[in-house]
């Protein structure tokens, strides 16, 4: 699909995909009913274990289109696959640059949205499924605390699922109501929060915009809140337990 996909746009052609199973793959030129003729039938081979493309009917006929607009085939998740090397090396990359990469690589000028769906799958790609990791996470605190009995760490452990649950909270009153509580509750491990700006870490108030961003600085929140936990030996167990969890990058 990668290859049809880039074959396409790389010479400004569109397509529609007509059929897709799990073993077989139709597609033909979005002007079929223009008379363009170009049609192609993959399927995929239980003896080599691989997809091929079985037949291409004719050259496209109809034009090429523009080449410095959006594609229709370049879609979000080809677009993860192009950016997942500059994802890796920064994931707090911003969409722009993504953007030009694209520009400079393939000619195409994608749209924002784009952009950002494809950083996400890239981010996703990279460093596994953040929110799956969040909702792993009250059972191995659950483990944590089994194994270290004492007030610490119960405390230390509160806070964090607090501060995941605040992250991820999506009314803004909400969330103020929770930063309230945490303040009076935590003072220590709440001076180290409230340095980082709202908008970085929690969705209620990036408007969902900036989810990227969001886990990354989220990750930066941890380690905050770790520093400020640094005396304590417990501290050295969770980020070994975070960082063998792929949890913070
Ligand atoms: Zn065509």
């Amino acid at each position: 699909m990668n290859a049809i996909k880039q074959y396409h746009i790389d010479n400004g052609y569109k397509f529609v995909v007509v059929e897709s199973k799990s073993d077989r793959y139709v597609a033909r030129s979005i002007h079929h009913d223009g008379g363009c003729q170009w049609r192609l039938r993959a399927s995929f081979s239980k003896i080599q274990s691989q997809w091929e493309i079985k037949k291409i009917d004719v050259q496209h006929s109809c034009l090429s289109t523009n080449l410095s607009a959006d594609h229709v085939n370049l879609d979000s998740t080809h677009i993860a696959s192009m950016v997942l090397t500059s994802v890796k090396a920064n994931p707090s990359v911003r969409i722009k640059s993504l953007i030009a990469e694209i520009k400079n690589l393939y000619g195409y000028t994608i749209i924002y949205r784009k952009g950002w769906l494809g950083k996400q799958k890239a981010l996703a790609l990279a460093f596994g499924n953040w929110e799956q990791s969040y909702n792993d996470l009250p059972r191995w605190l659950e483990a944590v605390k089994e194994s270290n009995p004492g007030t610490i760490v119960q405390l230390l452990l509160l806070v964090w699922l607090m501060v995941f649950k605040t992250a991820y909270e999506m009314k803004q009153p909400i969330v103020q109501a929770k930063l309230s509580i945490m303040r009076s509750e935590f003072k220590q491990a709440f001076s180290w929060i409230d340095r980082i700006p709202l908008e970085k870490w929690t969705q209620a108030y990036d408007g969902g915009k900036r989810y990227g961003h969001m886990t990354t600085n989220l990750a930066k929140c941890i380690n905050f809140v770790l520093k400020g936990a640094r005396s304590l030996p417990i501290s050295a167990l969770v980020k070994a337990t975070f960082e063998e969890k792929n949890m913070v990058s």
